[in-house]
């Protein structure tokens, strides 16, 4: 794993950027006596870099003026573990004898140094950001830990160091095994309760409902048996339609009524249900475009199937009207179902699991990147006033859904119609299919 060391006399702010990187993901003090003392690590994570980071705040004697030969052997064992070091000084005070002896001896290190200076924020770190160029160890990069400045810039500096030219990332852990959190929206009248009604008496139901309480939602876990044989835990989150004749009534009746909003903020698939009596309305349009707006993964299920007439026609019609009324999801997943029959109850659940992991999923930096420029290539960005707007590259910083940064130059002038091109074949070449992708842009150095 890419591994950083943080580096620097005390009180330069190692432990505010470690604690910044590592955020709630803290991890392990490694205890082994003799070996190392009071040393930190943890999972720093950086605009979707992930690399492990040390930090050897713990080495500091008691004399700030010295660097001791304790000090200097610890630390000497963190930097031959780590890929690039990250040496701090603070841009407020300047550079005090102690950061040039610690440059000194980082320079005859073979370990790449990434200068930084920290408390740069604000004018009372500019002149020591320029003292700091004569450390040697070439250009410094202004940050502040406390305030969360300079994060792109450290980012571009850490990229090449920290980088991991992999396959896909494996998911953390299985997804399988992690409930599915579903939630079933649509009009009054769809059939949303007779769904969850049919789903949870009947549907392979492996294990009975337990209705539960997840934060300021209902849920109710329980598992659903795949025709694969897979047994795998869902949680339908509550919606106010569908308790109506649940079993698990009683208590949920006492609970307040949570809206359909919140179970869809608690979700990650969602399944509207429309009505096959009455085909797509405005209304529906509007329910899709508030879920996809919250980045949740979205089916679509037409319900009532049993009693509808002219099934292939009616079925194409709406596809139809999808691609017109719901065009930033193109390819919307759709099926038909009975809630009152269970035909395509199955269907429904293995499509939700499917698009969850597409929904979940991370590209890495290279295959995003080799896409990327391909589709630069293409199809180049616009040159307003005869400048080239420069895209520089990609990163994936979120799952859960996707999202993405560009950095770049004169990004302020690239059109939303250039970002709607990136996204649209975003889902289409790197197989997102209808999920909601979102790309945003920050201008680099
Ligand atoms: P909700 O308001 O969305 O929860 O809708 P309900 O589940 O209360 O259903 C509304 C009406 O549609 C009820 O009379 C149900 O019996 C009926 N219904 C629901 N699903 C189906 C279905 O698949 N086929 C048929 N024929 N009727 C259904």
């Amino acid at each position: 794993q890419p591994t950083v060391a943080i580096i620097g006399r005390p009180n330069v702010g190692k432990s505010t950027l470690f604690n910044r990187l590592v955020g709630k993901r803290l991890a392990l003090v490694d205890d082994r006596p003799g070996v190392t003392r009071d040393r930190r690590e943890g999972e720093a994570s950086l605009l979707g870099l992930e690399f492990r980071i040390i930090d050897t705040a713990g080495y500091e004697d008691e004399d700030p003026q010295t660097l001791p030969g304790r000090m200097r052997a610890q630390t000497s064992a963190a930097l031959r573990e780590a890929d690039a070091a990250l040496f701090l000084i603070d841009a407020r005070a300047g550079v005090t004898p102690l950061d040039e002896e610690i440059a000194r001896w980082l320079r005859s290190e073979t370990t790449p140094v990434i200068l930084a200076a920290n408390k740069a924020e604000g004018k009372a770190g500019e002149s020591g950001l320029l003292e700091a160029y004569s450390l040697g160890l070439g250009e410094p990069v202004p940050i502040s830990a406390e305030h969360g400045e300079g994060v792109v810039d450290l980012f571009e500096h850490l990229r090449p160091h920290v980088e991991r030219e992999e396959e896909d990332e494996p998911e953390p852990e299985d997804e399988n095994d992690r409930p599915l959190k579903l939630a079933i929206v649509g009009r009054p009248n769809a059939g949303k309760s007779t769904l969850i009604n049919r789903i949870l008496e009947e549907e392979r139901l492996i294990t009975g409902p337990e209705a539960g309480i997840t934060r300021d939602s209902i849920s109710i876990d329980w598992e659903w048996q795949s025709p694969d044989g897979r047994a795998r835990p869902v949680r339908l989150i509550d919606t106010a339609g569908m308790r109506k004749k649940a079993k698990v009534q009683d208590k949920l009746e006492k609970l307040s009524v949570a809206d359909g909003r919140r179970a869809v903020e608690f979700a990650e698939v969602v399944v509207l249900l429309l009505d096959a009596t009455l085909g797509l309305e405005a209304q529906d349009l509007r329910i899709a475009d508030y879920v996809l707006q919250e980045g949740r993964a979205l089916l679509i299920a037409i319900n009532k199937w049993d009693v509808a007439e002219n099934h292939s026609q009616l079925f194409q019609g709406i596809r139809a009207a999808l691609q017109e009324g719901l065009s930033q999801a193109p390819g919307v997943p759709l099926l038909a179902v009975s809630a009152m029959t269970g035909k395509g109850l199955d269907q429904l659940l293995a499509a939700a699991f499917e698009i969850r992991e597409v929904w979940s999923r991370r590209v890495s930096t290279g295959q995003l990147n080799r896409w990327f420029e391909d589709a630069i290539e293409r199809n180049p960005p616009p040159a307003p006033g005869g400048k080239r707007i420069k895209l520089r590259y990609i990163t994936q910083v979120n799952t859960r859904p996707p999202a993405f940064v560009i950095f770049g130059n004169r990004l302020e002038m690239l059109p939303d119609s250039y970002l709607r091109y990136l996204t649209n074949g975003m889902r289409k070449e790197l197989d997102f299919g209808a999920v909601p992708v979102r790309i945003s842009t920050r201008t680099s150095r």
